[in-house]
């Protein structure tokens, strides 16, 4: 079938809730994808920074084959070996101690501030503790994950939303500081803010907020959703800072393909916290999704991603300065490891380069503010950079 016929279909059925480029994704082999008419697209979004292996690795199509010819699916009810190997596995690698699977992203954020809330009802029984969230965050899209999501565009036609959450302003210490009261149970951020337009946290920042965290009790929950799993060249985008979290939200990159998140929390608040009854989930953590998390967590490990990610991220930085240099419209670099932005002038629309990319066979995505944003697979090496680079400049070149 042809693509504009696939593409008619899809909007006469599909709930129209993204304007989606005009292609038809088939399969994919190493950092490329194929559409169904053959065109080969090298990509540098890597399905919003989830196919961190890239596609065909072939230890981890085995590992999910061989788990749906014994069991996809037992429910909560049981215990189940995948989930088991990788929750241990999680906290190896994080050095934090209780996991709770997840189906996406949103509901690891969901159940990691059900967890800061209850940790603080559980100190005196009140109802009105408080969040303090960052101004251009993005948790998700189900009600309390909006509800902590800093984008007055997404939350306001869904107000009025869950809890008392007060905003406060990234890489500003002092703007967090005045929120904070004795009310306050949680300070919610993205180590890394991805949507919002790729803005890392500062050092000072991260270590000033767990400071005051640890002063007064108040949980320090990171989201590491999309910076997490190998992307800044650490595990855990954290690891980087020196600062670690009582709870942290995984997904995307988890499962590599495979639906997964989790919250993952220290023991200290795991004991305080959600007890029997107080959470639950029938699909998070089945035997499939903790088969693909403990594959993907043992081929990072046997393939050292975090040591290549370190080795590849200077070059795709420079690479990127080279052409901010060349393009005077290209306002800025930013980012860490394999989570690069390019901001560019209103003038040159980034959703229009993305698309126009797409023609030259390069996938690309947006953030934030008119950004062009660079989360490819974690495998990629110096060639598959070399080849971005000169399909940008042929689209950019168009606007010279
Ligand atoms: C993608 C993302 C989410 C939401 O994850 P879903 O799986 O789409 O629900 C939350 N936080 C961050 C930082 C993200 O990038």
């Amino acid at each position: 079938m042809e693509t504009n016929t696939w593409m008619e279909q899809a909007e006469s059925h599909i709930l129209h809730t993204y304007n989606r480029y005009p292609v038809v994704l088939d399969h994919g082999e190493g950092v490329y994808l194929y559409d169904t008419e053959g065109k080969k697209y090298l990509d540098f979004a890597a399905g919003i920074a989830v196919q961190a292996l890239g596609y065909g690795n072939q230890e981890y199509k085995d590992a999910l084959k061989g788990q749906i010819d014994k069991l996809t699916h037992t429910s909560n009810l049981y215990y189940n070996q995948p989930s088991i190997e990788a929750a241990e596995k999680l906290c190896a690698a994080s050095g934090l101690e209780r996991v709770f699977f997840t189906n996406s992203g949103t509901e690891a954020i969901e159940g990691a501030v059900k967890a800061a809330k209850k940790y603080a009802y559980a100190k005196d029984g009140a109802t009105d503790h408080e969040i303090i969230a960052m101004d251009h965050s993005f948790h998700g899209r189900s009600l309390g994950a909006l509800a902590v999501t800093g984008n007055a565009h997404y939350r306001e036609p869904f107000e009025p939303l869950p809890g008392i959450v007060k905003f406060a302003e990234y890489n500003n210490l002092e703007s967090v500081k005045r929120l904070v009261n004795e009310k306050t149970c949680a300070v919610l951020l993205e180590t890394v803010q991805g949507e919002g337009g790729i803005y890392p946290a500062k050092e000072e920042f991260l270590k000033g907020i767990q400071q005051l965290c640890g002063e007064k009790d108040i949980l320090l929950v990171l989201d590491e959703i999309q910076c997490g799993m190998g992307r800044t060249g650490h595990m855990f985008a954290w690891q980087k800072y020196g600062v670690k979290p009582d709870i942290m939200a995984c997904a995307k990159a988890l499962g590599c393909g495979v639906p997964v998140g989790a919250f993952v929390m220290t023991e200290k608040v795991a004991e305080a916290s959600l007890k029997p009854g107080d959470h639950g989930t029938t699909y998070g953590g089945n035997p499939f999704a903790g088969a693909a998390v403990s594959k993907v967590l043992d081929i990072f490990k046997e393939q050292k991603i975090t040591e290549h990610v370190q080795g590849i991220s200077g070059y795709l930085a420079q690479q990127l300065e080279q052409i901010q240099e060349e393009y005077g419209f290209v306002k800025e670099r930013r980012g860490i490891g394999l989570m690069q932005g390019l901001e560019l002038d209103p003038a040159v629309p980034a959703g229009e380069v993305s698309t126009k990319a797409l023609e030259q066979g390069l996938i690309l995505i947006t953030a934030g503010n008119n950004v062009l944003r660079f989360v490819p697979p974690l495998v990629i090496e110096k060639v598959h950079v070399d080849e971005m680079a000169e399909k940008l400049r042929k689209v950019l070149s168009s606007y010279l």
